[in-house]
């Protein structure tokens, strides 16, 4: 059974996921308090989450970045419109409430405008990158270390030892929030080694490519949206779709989704022949419209980020597997973010932030 099927027979019978959890506000999820140093490894949804919710219980931390920012695939683009161009997470697929419960903190008043943008929401002039930005990282900024590739970690003693390009770090458990595609590719070496039904989780999980494209266009000649027919909805989803829908705008900004098979098209091309290939596919679906009013566009390759590698694991994934995922490692090595959720849901940042949280539960109960 597929995690689809699953979550879809809980829904039918109205019973309780095995793997869902409440989030308990903000002071109630210590039941016995943790001393030790928490290291978090990324700083993308998952991980500034983790830190997050480490930080409200007290617990000492730091998070290791490998890059130059925050935020992961959340990032946006607020130099290509007058409103952020969200380069990965683009749609709340959850309801808003998600904004309070990841803050997490009765006192904070949280406004974040977002408009049915069915079956989903859209953030309006903002993203969940800008979430984050005010909620979340003004309390732990100071506590990441960009830059940071972690290389190998040894938890074989009662210290965890991860090595950097920079020089080692110490910690009594460490969060690890990077893509899966990183631990695919074994990016990061452990001692003693992972698992073995760790390892054949993270070995046989399908990670989709993962592509999104902006163009301007000086008319709206396009559709809301245009969904291609994948031939297999295992294989991934690709859609055109009006970018500016919702935002405070008068420009014309179409936006191309595109996860797995159908990715690989775009993936294997770049520069001109990359833009020529999106306006000739354009030119044919809106009688050659799309070449003469074209004026500029944006891409992002995700499976080119150094660090991200790809697009995120498919929807279809056995939730057996992704629970595997998510489980923690000898009480020392714990799992936060977009893959490592439980099966609960599909991958998404509320996801990833939840998997923080249970984590976080997790780390300071033991
Ligand atoms: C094209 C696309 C569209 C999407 N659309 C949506 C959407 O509309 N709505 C939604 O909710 N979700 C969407 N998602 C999924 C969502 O973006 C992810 O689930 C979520 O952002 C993942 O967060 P994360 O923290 O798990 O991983 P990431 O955001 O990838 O963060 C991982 C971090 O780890 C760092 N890292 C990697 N290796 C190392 C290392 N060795 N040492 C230190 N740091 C390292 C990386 O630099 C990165 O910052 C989309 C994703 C893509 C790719």
């Amino acid at each position: 059974m597929t995690r689809a099927e699953f979550m879809k027979i809980c829904g039918v019978f109205g019973i309780g996921c095995p793997f869902q959890f409440s989030l308990m506000s903000h002071g109630s999820v210590a039941r016995k308090p943790f001393k030790g140093k928490v290291v978090v490894i990324g700083a993308g949804a998952g991980g500034l989450s983790a830190g997050y919710f480490l930080r409200q219980q007290g617990v000492d931390f730091e998070i290791l970045e490998a890059s130059l920012n925050y935020g992961g695939r959340m990032r946006i683009s607020t130099e290509f419109t007058d409103f952020p161009i969200p380069l990965g997470a683009e749609w709340l697929e959850t309801n808003p409430g998600i904004f309070k419960e990841i803050v997490n903190d009765a006192s904070v008043k949280v406004a974040v405008k977002t408009v049915k943008d069915a079956p989903d929401r859209k953030f309006v002039n903002s993203s969940w990158y800008n979430f984050f930005e005010e909620y979340i990282v003004p309390h732990i900024s100071h506590k990441i270390s960009f830059d940071t590739i972690v290389k190998s970690i040894d938890y074989s003693g009662d210290q965890i030892v991860v090595n950097t390009q920079n020089g080692r770090h110490l910690a009594d458990k460490v969060v690890l929030s990077v893509p899966l595609k990183i631990l695919q590719d074994r990016d990061i070496s452990f001692t003693p080694s992972l698992p073995k039904d760790k390892l054949k989780a993270i070995n046989g999980s399908r990670v989709w490519e993962g592509f999104k494209a902006f163009f301007e266009f000086s008319n709206k000649f396009y559709d809301e949206q245009y969904v291609f027919n994948v031939n297999s909805k295992h294989d991934g989803e690709k859609i055109y779709y009006d970018a500016a829908y919702g935002q405070d705008t008068d420009k014309n900004i179409l936006g191309l989704f595109v996860v797995g098979t159908p990715a690989q098209d775009f993936i294997s091309r770049s520069g001109d022949e990359l833009k020529e290939y999106i306006l000739t596919e354009l030119d044919g679906i809106y009688e050659n419209q799309a070449t003469p009013n074209y004026i500029k566009h944006l891409t992002q390759n995700w499976n080119q980020e150094p660090f991200i590698k790809g697009g995120y694991m498919t929807d279809h994934a056995d939730w057996k597997v992704v629970r595997t995922l998510g489980r923690s490692v000898d009480d020392k090595l714990y799992f936060a973010g977009g893959a490592y959720t439980d099966g609960e849901e599909w991958v998404s940042v509320h996801t990833a932030a939840r998997s923080a949280k249970k984590t976080v539960e997790e780390i300071t109960k033991n």
